[in-house]
């Protein structure tokens, strides 16, 4: 706890400066605010609709492709009316955080996040290399598949999530939800499967959605030498069965932990989603081996582009934002090389058959990560990723898998995520160990295939 309390020491400034910077702090963060006032203020026109950011981005996953395309060609016109200020604002938090971190003595401009991540920068780099080297096998053939059975050469950039199943997915009951979960967790013995089980019996989740109940979900630990409790909103979707097990593999997780006591008990957000991926994974896992056969390919195209969308758009982003900063080290980027940045990374992720249209050089524009958490948008591609690895590890060997993890889990914030995974024998500065998340998911792309 306190090698973490203290990692941010050598780049600390003078108790003047730091002052400074704290009171200058709420000024600076006008940037962001212009940036999310300017998004706020957007309306992109589709058909006689004006529609707000959050709707026309929904939009892209409706199943009439006319909808669909009217919602990209109105969010293109709108962001390319703001890109200049959006560009500027991207322009100014960048330089702003340069001289920080100048004087701070970080070396580039992804060092201050790592360290906030407790991350080192060569892990990234072997998975961002990693990834971008697995495109081709990932991203540029599922989306040939799916260009394939919406029956078209090439998919416009507005098809990228649009749905493909003809017909409505199966509703689940609570019980039935329960049952289903909690037999994925017994995937990883009696143990997790009591300790899930748990959660329902005391009970410790509020899980129906009522009128006047906050949206999302989540599982909120209190202190160590309490319990801690799962909050959704069961509507009885298949979505639902798996954010329930989302849910439950924190709370699990939380019990583990909660021995480390108060101060370590949280983990580093490089383990923070360990068990909640492991366990939503798992409940995939069962939800597809009893799907009816029409609905499999549907399910499998869901779990395949939510992979694609946290591992390789992210690490596209992550690409296109590098780039966007080591260009700003020499001064003002050009709206226009922005854009081209856009379109080059974006392009090489997306591959041959989706057709980037004009317009969409401007949609950086809206991802709110790149101003208001530079270098953050990686750490949903590293969590997704490292939490395959340990899942093939127990493809490999389920019965040696299971107290290597349970320990693992119960070292909370104990270890660096790298001794964590070291009795695994796996290395996350090895570009293999990425690799091996990447085939996970190519794997999935397979199966898909072969039910075309
Ligand atoms: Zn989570």
């Amino acid at each position: 706890w306190l090698r973490r309390v203290r990692a941010m020491k050598p780049h600390e400034l003078s108790s003047e400066l730091e002052t400074f910077i704290a009171e200058r702090g709420p000024i600076t963060a006008q940037w962001p605010r212009l940036f999310d006032e300017q998004l706020a203020a957007l309306r992109a026109k589709a058909g006689n609709e004006n529609l707000t950011l959050a709707e026309a981005l929904n939009r892209l996953s409706d199943a009439k492709p006319g909808r669909r395309r009217a919602a990209a060609e109105g969010l293109s016109e709108a962001l390319a009316v703001r890109a200049p200020t959006l560009a500027l604002v991207l322009n100014t938090v960048a330089a702003d955080k340069a001289m920080e971190d100048r004087w701070r003595g970080f070396k580039r401009p992804a060092d201050s996040r790592h360290l906030g991540n407790e991350v080192d920068g060569e892990a990234v780099d072997a998975m961002a290399e990693a990834v971008a080297a697995a495109y081709p096998q990932l991203s540029h053939r599922y989306y040939a598949l799916k260009a394939k059975a919406m029956g078209k050469a090439r998919l416009d950039h507005w098809d990228r999530n649009a749905p493909i199943e003809t017909t409505a997915p199966r509703a689940f009951t609570w019980s039935q939800g329960r049952e289903i979960v909690l037999d994925s967790f017994s995937d990883l013995g009696a143990e997790f499967a009591e300790r899930a089980a748990g959660f329902f019996d005391k009970p410790w989740i509020d899980g129906r959605a009522r009128p006047g109940k906050q949206s999302g979900a989540y599982a909120h630990p209190v202190t160590a030498d309490r319990h801690p409790y799962v909050f959704l909103n069961w509507m009885g979707e298949r979505r639902d069965v798996l954010t329930l097990a989302h849910e439950l593999g924190h709370g699990v997780h939380q019990t583990l932990a909660a021995d480390q006591g108060t101060l370590l008990a949280d983990t580093p957000l490089t383990l923070a989603e360990t068990a909640s991926i492991f366990a939503e994974g798992l409940t995939f896992d069962r939800l597809l081996a009893t799907a009816p056969k029409r609905e499999q390919r549907g399910l499998l195209a869901g779990r395949i582009e939510d992979g694609l969308n946290t591992v390789v758009r992210q690490i596209a982003f992550h690409r296109f934002e590098t780039r966007f900063h080591d260009e700003r080290q020499k001064g003002e980027v050009s709206q226009q090389r922005i854009n081209e940045l856009w379109l080059t990374e974006m392009g090489a992720s997306l591959g041959p058959a989706v057709t980037l249209n004009p317009g969409y050089e401007h949609w950086w524009a809206y991802v709110s990560h790149f101003v208001h958490s530079p270098f953050y948008v990686y750490a949903y591609a590293f969590g997704d990723l490292l939490v395959a690895a340990l899942m093939e590890a127990r493809r490999a060997d389920p019965t040696g898998f299971t107290p290597l993890y349970r320990d693992l889990l119960a070292g909370g914030g104990a270890k660096t995520y790298v001794e964590a995974l070291k009795p695994f024998g796996l290395n996350p500065r090895d570009p293999a160990f990425w690799s091996v998340g990447c085939k996970r998911l190519e794997r999935l792309v397979d199966q898909f295939e072969a039910l075309g």
